[in-house]
């Protein structure tokens, strides 16, 4: 049996910034990983450029069902804590549209800082070592048994994220060890996923794939404006994303696909300018012509605006810039970036991520009852919350 100050279960975000903090104040870490490599959804992350945080952070761009419990987290390590880290190791970023930072090159340029200062740090990294058996024997004073090496520890950190795309490896890993000592875990759902449509949907939109257009959805009262994109599967796209963390199964969401409009004022008063100009004509000059073609039938299209009444151009307005649609479901933890739900807030200590009831053990990273909105936000609260873990384990 192996004798080490820290455990950390998971190589990844929120473990390896932990651990690295964790090793600076002079603590013997070791980070178990069951997958081959460590960091793989750092990997894959913003489409292999790693959104790795967001010039302007704040709870507001956290989902949680404790709204304040970021906030101590985020103005402790902060994103230009980050930044300073990213721009130390000299790597080359850009910002893409609201404010948020990618990696020029690629994502592996954030997982080598971390394991550089891993190294550097000297932190134990062990793959492909699965974990069997956590037990408490007193305060402080872990026993963990994985199919490698059993050790004993004083701190144990569970940093195993959530269950989006287990193909990657996730598991309910943090879930399961939470019910193991009594505290309670949020029921999880997926988030920032793509919408399924119902079949009759699906058969008048599957030509629409592809298709992208800056729009405005809503749905309980949330409401983002970015691109959706019509798919061979629904919908997706950032703003698409975005709403599916706020969506409860069974509703509808309302998308304006012009937001830069008014469509009624538009219609009526092309109208009376040029009365002869037929409906279609002006509604391809403002979306694509297969989505107009699909929402609206080719015999009010063909008509002449002055062929048209009032109540028609209110109803061709309102299937533009009130398109309401109910999903069938979303594409579920297979393509989601993020969990909904996790391990509670209130069950932890916000400044050092310490469980109130079971001393020694903490949670960091995307188990927590924490899920960001797209744009970096969820690298940060990784970052954030496993940097301020460190300080303590
Ligand atoms: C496709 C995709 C793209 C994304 N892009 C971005 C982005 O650009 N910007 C952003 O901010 N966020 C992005 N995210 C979200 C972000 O990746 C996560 O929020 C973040 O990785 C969470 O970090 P974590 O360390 O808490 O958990 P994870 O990164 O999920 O790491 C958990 C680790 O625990 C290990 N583990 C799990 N179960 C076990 C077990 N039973 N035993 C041992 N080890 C285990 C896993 O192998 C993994 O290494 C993306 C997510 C996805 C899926």
């Amino acid at each position: 049996m192996k004798k080490v100050d820290v455990i950390i279960v998971g190589a990844s975000a929120s473990g390896l910034m932990c651990a690295i903090e964790a090793a600076k104040r002079g603590r013997h870490v070791v980070v178990l990983d069951h997958a081959n490599k460590a960091g793989k959804k750092i990997l894959m992350s913003g489409g292999g450029r790693c959104n790795f945080t967001n010039y302007d952070v704040s709870s507001e761009n956290y989902i949680s069902h404790n709204n304040h419990f970021v906030k101590s987290a985020l103005s402790r390590f902060t994103q230009w804590d980050f930044i300073a880290m990213v721009e130390a190791y000299k790597i080359p970023y850009h910002e893409r549209e609201h404010g948020q930072l990618f990696c020029d090159d690629s994502s592996k340029d954030i997982l080598n800082l971390l394991l550089n200062e891993c190294k550097k740090n000297n932190v134990n990294i062990q793959l492909n070592t699965g974990i069997n058996h956590i037990e408490k024997k007193s305060e402080h004073h872990f026993i963990i048994k994985s199919n490698k090496d059993d050790y004993h520890c004083q701190s144990l950190v569970i940093a195993s994220g959530g269950l989006s795309i287990p193909k990657m490896g996730a598991t309910p890993f943090g879930y399961k060890v939470a019910e193991q000592f009594n505290i309670k875990v949020w029921p999880t759902s997926a988030g920032l996923v793509p919408f399924t449509l119902h079949n009759q949907d699906k058969e008048i939109l599957s030509d629409l794939s592809g298709i992208a257009i800056n729009s405005i959805v809503n749905t309980n009262n949330k409401s983002f404006r970015e691109n959706i994109l019509f798919t061979h599967r629904g919908l997706s796209g950032p703003a698409i994303l975005q709403i599916s963390s706020y969506w409860t199964a069974g509703e509808a969401i309302e998308i304006n696909l012009l937001p830069d409009i008014n469509l009624l004022e538009e219609l009526n008063s092309t109208s009376k300018k040029q009365p002869q100009i037929k409906l279609k004509t002006l509604l391809h000059r403002l979306l694509p012509k297969r989505l107009v073609n699909a929402f609206i039938k080719i015999e009010l299209l063909d008509k002449t605006l002055q062929e048209i009444s009032y109540k028609q151009l209110q109803f061709v307005a309102s299937t533009f810039q009130s398109w309401t649609i109910k999903p069938n479901s979303t594409e579920g933890y297979r393509t989601a970036e993020v969990t909904l739900g996790g391990v509670d807030c209130d069950a932890l200590s916000s400044k050092t991520f310490e469980s109130k009831t079971v001393a020694g053990l903490y949670f960091v990273g995307e188990v927590m009852d924490i899920s960001g909105w797209l744009g970096g936000y969820n690298f940060q609260w990784s970052w954030s919350s496993g940097w301020c873990a460190g300080q303590y384990v």
